[in-house]
């Protein structure tokens, strides 16, 4: 193993955003392209937005694609725990650490007083004031109030948070491997919470000590944690780690279909596409999703329209397996502009992974399909009939919706083309046919097709005006696969059942 170890650090506040899985590829991708470590970190220390079984959710999401850890919660590894609820010794260490070092202080300020500070500040002209140099001291914190009263504080134990201090006027510079330079003033930032009333420690406090203590490298994150990477800079130069501060790179950001805002869990609801890997049972209907997975994305399609999302290879090949990915992936191909949500291409992709499947692997597919549905057929017919259907359906249920025709004679009757077509001297034409194809003994797709072109032929007919009540007698619809293989498929019985009974609606249109 390298040194280079990345970590994907969710929050379990709820189902794992798409962008997320993202993320988390794209770790994976940057860790196993360089022979390094991925790791999975909870981060947990956020009681009021905990959500049970999001952990649960996220390890399932990513099993589900395939993206195995190294290191996690339940795998252990030489730097754990892995949930940050089980660090909090740490941080409080750390945190103690600073304050001894005049690096940061203890604040007392109740939410009201936060309020007031804002109200009066804002009323001098101050544009969203905030808790820095210039109103700290105003307010009660250790380095405003004496000894004893800080001690008074300290002892009650209410609205106790430690803050980072900051220096106004010092630059922030690091270079992001995405982004390349970013510069922030401390004067354009506030004095952060490092720890809560509570006793956890902020995400900023937590995230840095642990990206230290587990020896992280490159941090890969998406662009939204940009801004919070000034405070995290100068977190590591107040802690003395900035020798060995992790490489960043912010990926961009996943854009609606329209090109515009952030991808949203409304967007998806109103397009009807997915934004989350794998279904979610929220509180409430409109907290419920289908993911990718239910849709019938493959995960080999689900990972390979997610890698696009933000990177691409400099070529022109689009079909990439994992460990291709890995191969060619570099953090040096990500685009900074945001990637468009593009869910036709989502489907594109998991066509392409349907049209290269093995056949054996849709079958087993198909026939779980049909069990739930208490339909049973013989592996040689859904073998034929997936053969058949492979080009034809962008997503894995649409073999059933799409060929539903396959396995029931309860037919959805085009009824438009048969109204338009069924006259004289068709209707004769179609009658005498099907008598025909009812006499077939040796049936097979080219003598069927013999024997049914031959006719149109030989009548002088127009394929046009008979073709069609052969295709909607047996499939109801003008649209599927060749209709001499799906006959042949179907079997005879079945077929000229079938035929019987289009021409009983064929007459019926009559009327
Ligand atoms: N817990 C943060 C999140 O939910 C992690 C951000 C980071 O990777 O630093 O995305």
């Amino acid at each position: 193993m390298s040194d280079v170890r990345l970590r994907f650090a969710p929050s379990p506040t709820g189902p794992l955003h798409i962008g997320g899985v993202r993320t988390a590829l794209y770790n994976y991708l940057f860790a196993k392209k360089l022979g390094g470590t991925f790791i999975l970190r909870i981060e947990d220390t956020d009681q009021g937005r905990y959500v049970a079984g999001a952990e649960k959710y996220i390890i399932d999401a990513l099993n589900w694609l395939g993206l195995e850890f190294d290191e996690s919660p339940a795998k252990g590894g030489d730097y754990g725990p892995y949930r940050q609820s089980e660090r909090k010794h740490l941080y409080k260490q750390y945190t103690d650490q600073l304050i001894e070092a005049g690096k940061a202080y203890y604040a007392f300020d109740s939410a009201d007083d936060l309020a007031e500070m804002r109200k009066r500040y804002e009323a001098q002209g101050v544009h969203s004031p905030k808790y820095d140099s210039t109103t700290r001291t105003s307010m009660k914190n250790s380095l405003t109030l004496s000894e004893a009263e800080v001690k008074d504080y300290l002892s009650k134990g209410e609205n106790i948070v430690v803050r980072l201090l900051l220096n106004p006027g010092e630059e922030v510079v690091f270079t992001d491997v995405v982004r390349g330079e970013v510069t922030f003033n401390t004067t354009q930032l506030d004095d952060k919470v490092l720890l809560k009333g509570d006793g956890m420690p902020t995400y900023h406090m937590a995230n840095i000590v642990d990206d230290h203590l587990m020896k992280i490298s490159h941090v890969v994150r998406g662009e939204e944690w940009l801004s919070s990477t000034a405070h995290h800079v100068l977190l590591y130069r107040a802690l003395g780690w900035e020798d060995t501060m992790p490489k960043f790179a912010h990926l961009p950001l996943i854009l609606n279909p329209t090109g515009k805002g952030k991808l949203s869990k409304r967007a998806g609801a109103k397009f009807g596409f997915p934004v989350f890997p794998l279904s979610w049972k929220g509180e409430t209907e409109e907290e419920s999703f289908e993911g990718f997975k239910e849709f019938g994305f493959n995960p080999k399609a689900t990972l390979n329209f997610l890698a696009f999302l933000g990177w691409n290879p400099g070529t022109e090949q689009e079909i990439f397996s994992l460990e291709e990915l890995v191969d060619s992936f570099s953090l040096d191909n990500i685009v900074k502009a945001g990637a468009r949500f593009d869910i036709d291409k989502a489907k594109w992709f998991n066509q392409q992974y349907i049209m290269s499947s093995d056949t054996s692997d849709l079958v087993t597919f198909v026939k779980r399909m049909l069990e739930e549905k208490e339909m049973s057929y013989s592996d040689d017919f859904i073998a034929g009939f997936v053969g058949l259907m492979k080009e034809r359906v962008t997503l894995l249920p649409e073999f059933l919706s799409n060929g539903a025709y396959f396995f029931s004679d309860e037919l959805e009757y085009d009824e438009k083309t048969i109204r338009k077509k069924w006259k004289a001297p068709n209707d004769e034409h179609v009658k005498k046919l099907f008598g025909n194809i009812e006499a077939i003994s040796d049936w097979k797709t080219e003598v069927l097709q013999d024997e049914i072109k031959g006719y149109i032929t030989g009548n002088e007919l127009g394929f046009g005006n008979i073709l069609p009540f052969v295709r909607i007698a047996v499939a109801g619809t003008m649209k599927g696969p060749d209709v001499f293989e799906m006959m042949a498929l179907l079997g005879k019985d079945e077929v000229v059942n079938r035929l019987k009974k289009g021409l009983i609606k064929f007459e019926e249109s009559e009327s």
